[in-house]
């Protein structure tokens, strides 16, 4: 192919990537959100070129002194929002961020205890994933399927047998917090640390719709910055104890990162702002979404996770879709209406259930920053129940998902500001 033909197939991609995404479908992947458009402007900067290898104005390159400035005011931001002194920017993910606390708290060959799979575990707590990677003995906590979370008194009893350098809760797929307080105290009897992974719940514990693990005992929290957090992607970590916060400091660079992706930097820094002036508004009203969205599916006859609890504290809704057809079924279908969502484990699936399993994993987020509400949430329901129970043609209903979501086009929660001039004002 010559490169116009390689050019025309590469704008088309974007623009119908773009046109998909940003203005047709219902974007309900429990891990994603968008940016406002002043966070945007302020991602596309020369920051994006550039090196700052090395801690905030200890850095081993010239060339850094916004940046420098710019960091620290972003971890002294996000530390206010989350009550911690000590914010670490520099991990480019979510698993980064986890790699560099697990190496710290734990040699090769120790043991850490986890949150498990059916808890909601990510593949980085795991031993197909991070810990793995670093020769880290994965053991889980037993699973108490009543209640949906981890079986606190079969976890404690555990820690105190297996006496692991630190344990890990927090994951992707949970609906309910987890007992911090509980395994905190647990670890640190037996002198180890609490990991709390809040990369999903990272936004509503700044805008305090979740509780914050660093109140309740964590020493230590990792996040990624893209989830019910709206800004880019990117990871990042916060301590409550001050000898872990310089040793990981220590082990982000040279260890994990090289180039810390700067131009992350300004366009968090943004976020952050924007969730200081509506992150309270806006995470309340996810959780309400979310709740809104379960009892509507539920009226409607699908089998939603949790009813007894209440179905959802979180962005999150989780439905058995094992009788209509199966997750992997049921996912497809949405995508062809232009309903995005991922098909999903439940606790009771064997794991070898991965490629089709019987749930899906549904997320208010995004939604809720386009200015959806509990109103909107029926409409969805509605949606799902006409695809997935009714089972109309996904074609016919796609049309009125595009008319719907044409209304809901600006985000909201965020900040307005014109003066910003992008690299792309400058760069001819
Ligand atoms: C998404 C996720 C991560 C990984 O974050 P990335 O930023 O995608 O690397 C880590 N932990 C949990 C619990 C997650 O859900």
């Amino acid at each position: 192919m010559s490169v116009k033909d390689l050019l025309e197939t590469v704008i088309g991609l974007v623009n119908e990537h773009n046109a998909w995404r940003l203005t047709r479908a219902i974007n309900m992947i429990a891990s994603e959100n968008v940016m406002s458009p002043l966070a945007l402007k302020a991602y596309v900067s020369d920051f994006m070129f550039r090196y700052a290898e090395g801690k905030p104005f200890k850095r081993y390159y010239q060339g850094t002194k916004y940046i420098d400035e710019l960091e620290v005011l972003t971890e002294k931001v996000i530390g206010s929002l989350i009550g911690s002194s000590m914010v670490e920017l520099r991990p480019t993910s979510g698993t980064l961020a986890n790699a560099a606390v697990f190496r710290v708290l734990a040699e090769p060959g120790d043991a850490a205890v986890i949150a498990p799979v059916q808890a909601g575990a990510h593949v980085s707590h795991t031993r197909f994933g991070t810990l793995g990677a670093l020769s880290i003995r994965q053991v889980d906590m037993p699973y108490d399927a009543e209640n949906m979370n981890v079986d606190v008194d079969g976890a404690v009893k555990l820690i105190r047998e297996v006496r692991p350098k630190f344990a890990v809760l927090g994951g992707s797929v949970y609906l309910f917090p987890h007992p911090v307080k509980e395994i905190a105290e647990a670890v640190h009897e037996v002198g180890g640390k609490l990991v709390y992974d809040a990369a999903h719940v990272f936004g509503l514990i700044c805008g305090k719709a979740w509780p914050n693990p660093l109140e309740r005992g964590a020493d230590v929290m990792t996040a990624s910055t893209h989830k019910t957090f709206p800004g880019p992607q990117g990871g990042l970590i916060a301590f409550r104890d001050e000898q872990l916060y310089k040793a990981v400091g220590k082990t982000v660079f040279p260890w994990f990162v090289s180039n810390h992706h700067l131009h992350r930097i300004p366009a968090t820094l943004i976020t952050a702002l924007e969730m200081k002036e509506y992150g309270e508004e806006y995470a309340h009203q996810i959780v309400r979404n979310s709740r809104r969205l379960a009892e509507e599916l539920s009226a409607r006859g699908f089998k939603v996770l949790g009813e007894r609890l209440g179905y959802t504290r979180s962005h999150q809704v989780v439905v058995n879709v094992r009788e209509l057809g199966g997750g992997a079924w049921a996912a497809k279908t949405l995508e062809e209406a232009d309903i995005i969502v991922n098909k999903n484990l439940l606790p009771m699936d064997p794991p070898e259930a991965v490629k089709d399993p019987s749930g899906i994993r549904i997320g208010t987020q995004e939604v809720t920053r386009l200015g959806m509400k509990e109103g909107e949430m029926e409409v969805i329901a509605d949606f799902l129940y006409r695809l997935l129970i009714k089972r109309e043609e996904p074609q016919k209903v796609r049309e009125e998902v595009h008319a719907f979501r044409k209304g809901y086009m600006e985000v909201k929660y965020s900040l307005k500001e014109d003066r910003l001039i992008t690299v792309l004002d400058l760069l001819k």
